[in-house]
């Protein structure tokens, strides 16, 4: 261990010996979210610990109109970390900052295509994530997360801070060294291609929330493909295993676990 690295350990073990979550507040985030209840007791405690950590290394900023109770933060902070119970803290070293806004909010976007033509226009955003930068979260929509129906923005945003750790938003993380990237691949292309098909044949619906079984949002592009498909892994993982047991196979390998079975 190098002693940057050394440093770290010793801040997050002070962190976790002197501002736990406290007991209370904690019992509310396992009992108030649907998908921790499947969590064993180690896991549960796993989870409580990096969450300390996280709160401890992360900062929270709230946009005017956005009201960040502690219930929030916790909420916000174990929905985060539940991705990383297979894996570490590490895995978000690289960005500090939990931007809050109130609700979906507008941003406008600009594209520029090959011949120069920019094109402006309005975007309607539960969360982003800019690389090395903020991740943002809308508060509405961290409350519709974690109920176990398959939509989980906290998730989402972090599933593309993973996929982005290797510089690039491509719908793949740094993989494991155990694993195989032309499998990764495999299974990421051919799910993409066929929930387009099957958007493209049905007229894609406005809302996120009420999409039929995978969210036809996922088939934007295959970061947001990776990136939904994290939501169902933990917010709906047998309906994952059912529709793209390649993908929800290789999840399990990335994330270290298996929750449909857990
Ligand atoms: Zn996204």
């Amino acid at each position: 261990m190098g002693p940057l690295a050394f440093l770290r350990e010793a801040r997050r073990r002070r962190a976790l010996e002197r501002s736990p979550i406290p007991e209370d507040l904690w019992d509310w985030a396992l009992r108030e979210h649907r998908i921790f209840r499947t969590l064993s007791p180690e896991d549960a405690v796993r989870l409580r610990e990096l969450s300390t950590v996280f709160l401890a290394e992360k900062e929270f900023r709230p946009l005017p109109g956005a009201v960040l109770e502690d219930r929030t933060r916790v909420s916000i902070a174990a929905q985060a970390c539940l991705p990383l119970l297979g894996l570490d803290m590490d895995w978000y070293s690289d960005w500090t900052t939990v931007l809050v806004t109130p609700r979906e909010y507008e941003v406008t976007r600009r594209d520029v295509d090959e011949a120069g033509v920019v094109t402006e226009y309005d975007d309607e955003l539960a969360g982003e994530v800019l690389h090395l930068g903020p991740v943002v979260l809308s508060l509405e929509d961290v409350e519709d997360s974690g109920w176990g129906d398959g939509y989980n923005v906290v998730i989402h945003e972090m599933a593309h801070k993973l996929d982005g750790r290797d510089g690039s938003f491509d719908g793949r993380p740094p993989l494991h060294r155990d694993m195989d990237g032309e499998a990764w691949r495999r299974a990421f292309t051919e799910a993409y291609e066929d929930l387009r098909a099957k958007v493209a044949r049905a007229p894609l619906r406005r809302s996120r929330r009420r999409a039929p079984r995978i969210d036809p949002y996922a088939a934007e592009s295959p970061d947001e493909f990776f990136a939904v498909a994290c939501e169902y892994f933990f917010e709906k993982p047998a309906l994952l295993r059912s529709e793209y047991p390649e993908v929800y196979a290789q999840l399990a390998l990335f994330f270290r676990r298996d929750p449909v079975t857990a």
